[in-house]
């Protein structure tokens, strides 16, 4: 009898994974496997929320599995000697496994596969987390792409006959084969000691979770997305970036699904602008793996002449802690503590102030999301914090700076937003909500900090060090 190893890492679920359907096509028996090794993944091993993800993740993907009458397999470790010790235990000729694009990963994967070969296993890679892998689109001058919108013009072509596979009937074993070390999801510790996980309730991690929330958002959300992604005080955004991250749903699978039910509906919601959006998810793959530096160096090296600030670990504690004095950057370092996601938009407001205001490095910022967030991600976060920063492919120029009171009035008017996650501006009247520091009476009662910048000269002397960049002194 033929058997498989399945080697499961951020492609945590059944259906549309290639993998897996391919195994279960080509051999009688598929072992499920999945070897915890953060180790091999240096600096940017999962950061404690998205350990928090991946336990209840794993947990989901076992109790699919239970459902075909098997199990995940779980080893820690070295994945080579995991893979080698389920291979020595189930007899398998193979193994089979879903891509990675950070460099770390590939550097790991391609060293496995040839350990493996030379063992005489037969090992196969897919693609299940992208539409275009980043080999698969270049400029005309074979190059990589630097700017979005061609990079987009072009993977756009490709991606409506992307097929999307149904979840395969597996035949897993019963038996534990894996004498030495089988664990449970608990045992790998991924959950915090200290319960501050508790805000991340609203979450379901796993397969059914990610389907689920794309049926909310292709019944209402979808329809008013051009309108509705910029206001944080909505749920106008799909929230499926944790669920992409650890590949418990495919882009190819959000695509269809927001299809079939455009289809059922009498006026069918515009999905491009959507679509467009997974584009730079796309974009940041392409770049990490052509670029492979950019987690740490700025992407345009003219920035590394900049001079950011010192570091200065008291303003970077009040960022960090939502008490900046500035309310919609506070409401969203909140937001990202208390839950472990924050909105887009104010995503690129609270990365402004840290590295334009206070001109902290982005690095700094970066690693605190990928700690925080659960959707970190190397490529969307690297990329997200340069382009802020101005250092980045297709980056904003640095000189616009947002005025994060202009854009509180702008995308939080009633200041809902803020008056969530900042209770001390709960009552705070009118304007007041966006800047509190205008009627010092109102600040002092209100227990809020007064700014930690003052946002016009900050602005001012960031823009002089970019002056400065550019004439080379
Ligand atoms: P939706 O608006 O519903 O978009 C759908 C999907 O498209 C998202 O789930 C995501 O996979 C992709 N997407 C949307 N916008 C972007 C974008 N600007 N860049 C790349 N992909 C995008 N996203 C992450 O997934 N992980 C990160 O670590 C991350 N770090 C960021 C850091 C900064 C400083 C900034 C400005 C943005 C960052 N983003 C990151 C991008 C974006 O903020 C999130 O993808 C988005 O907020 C997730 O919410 P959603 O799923 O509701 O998005």
């Amino acid at each position: 009898m033929s058997t498989v190893i399945v080697w499961f890492r951020r492609d945590l679920r059944l259906a549309d994974n290639p993998a897996l359907t391919e195994a279960a096509r080509r051999h009688e028996r598929v072992v499920a496997l999945y070897v915890h090794a953060p180790g091999e993944e240096g600096e940017w091993a999962p950061g404690a929320a998205s350990r928090w993800w991946l336990h209840h993740s794993l947990e989901a993907l076992d109790a699919s599995l239970a459902r075909q009458g098997g199990r995940l397999e779980i080893l820690r470790g070295r994945s080579i000697d995991g893979l080698r010790a389920a291979i020595e235990a189930t007899g398998a000729a193979a193994v089979y496994f879903n891509r990675l694009y950070e460099p770390k990963a590939i550097e790991r994967d391609k060293s496995v596969r040839r350990a493996l070969e030379g063992d005489g296993i037969e090992v196969k890679s897919f693609n299940a987390a992208l539409w275009v892998e980043p080999w698969d689109v270049a400029t005309k001058q074979d190059e990589p792409y630097r700017v979005f919108t061609p990079f987009w013009r072009n993977a756009r072509t490709r991606i409506d006959e992307i097929e999307v596979l149904p979840e395969p009937p597996l035949r897993l074993p019963q038996e534990r084969y894996l004498r030495d070390g089988p664990l449970e999801v608990a045992d790998l510790g991924l959950l915090p000691k200290r319960d501050w996980a508790r805000g991340f309730a609203g979450w379901t991690p796993g397969e059914k979770g990610a389907h689920e929330l794309l049926a909310l958002f292709a019944d209402d959300a979808v329809g008013h997305y051009v309108e509705g992604r910029d206001l944080p005080a909505r749920h106008g955004t799909s929230r499926l970036s944790p669920h992409l991250h650890w590949g418990e749903i495919s882009p190819a699978q959000v695509a269809a699904g927001l299809r079939s039910h455009a289809a059922r509906r009498p006026k069918a919601a515009d999905i491009e602008p959507y679509l467009r959006q997974l584009g730079w998810r796309e974009f940041a793959h392409h770049l990490l793996y052509h670029f492979p530096r950019t987690p740490k160096e700025n992407f345009n090296p003219k920035f590394d002449a900049f001079h950011w600030a010192k570091p200065d670990a008291h303003a970077l504690r009040r960022w960090k802690k939502g008490h900046t004095g500035i309310p919609i950057v506070d409401a969203g370092m909140r937001e990202l503590w208390a839950t472990g996601w924050m909105h887009n938009r104010v995503r690129m407001l609270v990365a402004s102030l840290l590295t334009k205001n206070l001109r902290q490095h982005w690095v700094l910022g970066e690693k605190w999301f990928w700690d925080t967030l659960v959707d970190a991600d190397l490529a969307n976060n690297a990329m997200g914090w340069q382009w802020v920063a101005g250092s980045g492919a297709d980056a904003a120029p640095y000189f616009r700076i947002f005025n994060p009171v202009a854009q509180s009035e702008k995308f939080d008017p009633e200041g809902a937003y803020i008056r969530r996650w900042v209770p001390e501006l709960a009552k705070a009247p009118g304007r007041l909500v966006h800047a509190p520091w205008e009627d010092e009476t109102f600040l002092e009662s209100s227990g809020y900090p007064p700014p930690i910048v003052d946002l016009k000269a900050s602005r001012d002397s960031a823009l002089m060090a970019y002056q400065s960049m550019r004439g080379g002194r």
